[in-house]
C-alpha cells in the first residue's frame, strides 16, 4: 500500500476511534462527538452565528443547522435575534452548558495527552504544524478544484502570443489595476461581459488541439484573480502541455507556487 493511502487510512481510523471515546464519555450530558465542536466554538465566541461556526469550522450548513436545533433543545445554548439584522441568530450557552463545560473540556484534554503520548516532546511543534500545512492543502484544493474560470475569450489557435510557438490562448477576465490605456478595457475590467468556461470544456479543446499546439497560454486580465486557476495549471502539467502565463505580477506567492511546482514555463 502507498503511503498517502496509508496515511488516509490511518487518518480516517483516528477519526473513528477519536468519535467512538468522545461519544462514550459523552453519553452522560446526552452529547455527541458532533456536538461538540459546536457547543465548544459558541462557549469560546459567545454571540457568534451559525454561518460563522461553518465558515470558521469548515463545516457543512445543514449539520451545524442540526446540531444547533439538538443543542438547543438540550437547553445547553440559547439563540438570540440580532437587534440590526432579523435574519441572523446569535447563539450563547446557558447555565447548563456552563456548569459542564469543564468536564467537557477534560474529557478532551485527556484525549489529547492519550493521543500525544505517541509524538515525542521535541517533534510535537514540528507534527502540529506540519498536520496544519497538510489541513490548509486540504482546504485549499477542495474549495478551488471545480472553481469556475471566468474568461473573456477563447482563441483556438495563435501564432503572435508565443514567440515560435502555435498555442492556444485563454483570456481571463478581470484586472486588479485600471490602467488607463488598457486596450481591452471593457471586457478586462468589466467582468459581467465575461463568460464562464467550464474546466472540463476548456481541457477538452485543449486535448483536441494537443497533437498540433505547443502549449496554453493564459493572460489577462489578471489570471491569478481566478480561484480556480492553480488546479486548472495542475490539470495542464497533467497532460503535459507547456503553459506560458501573462501576469501583472501582483501576486508573487502564488507566482512563486507556480514556478516551483512547474506548472508554468519560466
Ligand atoms: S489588463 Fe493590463 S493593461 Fe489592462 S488594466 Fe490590467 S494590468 Fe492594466
Amino acid at each position: 500500500m502507498e503511503l498517502h493511502t496509508d496515511l488516509l487510512l490511518d487518518l480516517n481510523i483516528l477519526s473513528r476511534a477519536t468519535q467512538k471515546y468522545y461519544d462514550r464519555q459523552l453519553q452522560p450530558f446526552d452529547l455527541t462527538y458532533a456536538q461538540l465542536p459546536v457547543l465548544l466554538m459558541i462557549y469560546e465566541s459567545e454571540g457568534i452565528t451559525a454561518n460563522q461556526i461553518v465558515a470558521q469550522g469548515q463545516y457543512d450548513k445543514g449539520t451545524v443547522t442540526k446540531n444547533v436545533q439538538k443543542l438547543e433543545s438540550l437547553g445547553y445554548i440559547e439563540t438570540v435575534p440580532s437587534r440590526t439584522d432579523k435574519r441572523l441568530r446569535h447563539l450563547y450557552t446557558t447555565d447548563r452548558s456552563k456548569m459542564v463545560i469543564a468536564r467537557i473540556y477534560g474529557i478532551r484534554r485527556d484525549w489529547w495527552n492519550h493521543l500525544m503520548a505517541a509524538i515525542p516532546d521535541e517533534q510535537a511543534g514540528q507534527f502540529l504544524s506540519q498536520t496544519r500545512s497538510l489541513v490548509n492543502n486540504a482546504i485549499e484544493a477542495s474549495r478551488t478544484e471545480n472553481a469556475p474560470l471566468l474568461f473573456y475569450r477563447m482563441d483556438l489557435l495563435s501564432v503572435n502570443d508565443w514567440p515560435g510557438k502555435l498555442s492556444l490562448v485563454l483570456h481571463a477576465a478581470g484586472c486588479n489595476f485600471r490602467c488607463p490605456g488598457c486596450a481591452d478595457r471593457s471586457r478586462v475590467i468589466l467582468e459581467e461581459d465575461a463568460r464562464i468556461l467550464q474546466t472540463e470544456d476548456i481541457l477538452d479543446q485543449i486535448a483536441h488541439r494537443k497533437t498540433f499546439i505547443d502549449g496554453v497560454v493564459i493572460r489577462g486580465g489578471e489570471p491569478f484573480l481566478q480561484e480556480g486557476l492553480i488546479s486548472f495549471l495542475r490539470h495542464l502539467r497533467r497532460m503535459q502541455v507547456p503553459v506560458r502565463l501573462q501576469t501583472n505580477g501582483t501576486f508573487p506567492r502564488q507566482l512563486e507556487q507556480c514556478l516551483q511546482e512547474s506548472l508554468v514555463q519560466e
